[in-house]
């Protein structure tokens, strides 16, 4: 059992995502975010950053991504940082630093408890997305839109990569600071 992985899910279960804010994701995706759960974080002016999605789909397709990163000016931010080679410079860190490989090995452990407790409560089947968080955790950094949904969903502490990618972007993006563009919404 993992405490804060149980007071998560309650957080996100208390709350679950209304038609306009999945109109709202609709439009900041491009897509209709199929098995939204809740909108896990959001911007200082109440717009979605990162959702919450059940880990099976409906028509029982597995979605590993549990929390997925869909404000626009975080996901350039993203982009941009990986275009920049963030990704070379933390897994040159991982493989350099014990503590914080273990610290990334927790980070995986806390989306998996987070998304079992969530399949749990929703009774869905996890079988087929088993050990598989995101972002290429436990042992590499893959992508870090994915890192970064993590961090800004559960707080910072709970991924350690997904910390130092927030701090790098700041001047681009963060959680904060409203940078929202009016086409947005
Ligand atoms: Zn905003």
């Amino acid at each position: 059992m993992n405490a804060l992985a149980t007071r998560l899910v309650d957080r996100c279960l208390a709350q679950p995502a209304d038609e306009r804010d999945i109109a709202v994701v609709e439009r900041q995706l491009g897509r209709y975010p199929r098995g939204m759960v809740a909108v896990g974080a959001r911007c200082v002016c109440g717009r979605p950053l990162a959702v919450v999605t059940r880990p099976l789909l409906p028509g029982g397709i597995p979605f590993p991504t549990t929390c997925y990163l869909t404000g626009p000016q975080a996901v350039k931010a993203a982009s941009h940082a990986e275009a920049a080679g963030a990704m070379y410079e933390y897994n040159d860190r991982l493989a350099a630093d014990e503590e914080l490989r273990r610290a990334y090995e927790q980070a995986h452990a806390l989306y998996l408890a987070f998304r079992h407790e969530l399949a749990v409560r929703l009774g869905d089947d996890e079988e087929h997305i088993a050990g598989i968080s995101a972002g290429g955790m436990p042992t590499r950094v893959k992508c870090l839109h994915a890192l970064l949904a993590q961090t800004l969903v559960m707080g910072p502490g709970a991924n350690p990569i997904g910390d130092m990618a927030l701090e790098r972007i700041a001047d681009e993006f963060s959680p904060t600071v409203c940078r929202c563009a009016v086409d947005d919404e």
